[in-house]
């Protein structure tokens, strides 16, 4: 069975038990799912810096 990442674009986190799915595609947070749409935070504690990307 293949580990599977976080579908949005700037993160690597693996999908866990608060993985949310969405569009047929992964995501480890809801703000992930969301494309950080309003500045969510990735729910990752390991410094994961894909909202800040998201944005630019
Ligand atoms: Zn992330
Ligand atoms: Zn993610
Ligand atoms: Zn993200």
């Amino acid at each position: 069975m293949q580990e599977k990442t976080c579908a949005c674009p700037h993160c690597n986190c693996q999908l866990g038990k608060n993985a949310v799915m969405k569009d047929g595609k992964g995501y480890c947070c809801q703000g992930c799912a969301e494309h950080h749409a309003h500045g969510e935070p990735c729910a990752s504690a390991t410094g994961c810096e894909c909202a800040k990307s998201a944005h630019g």
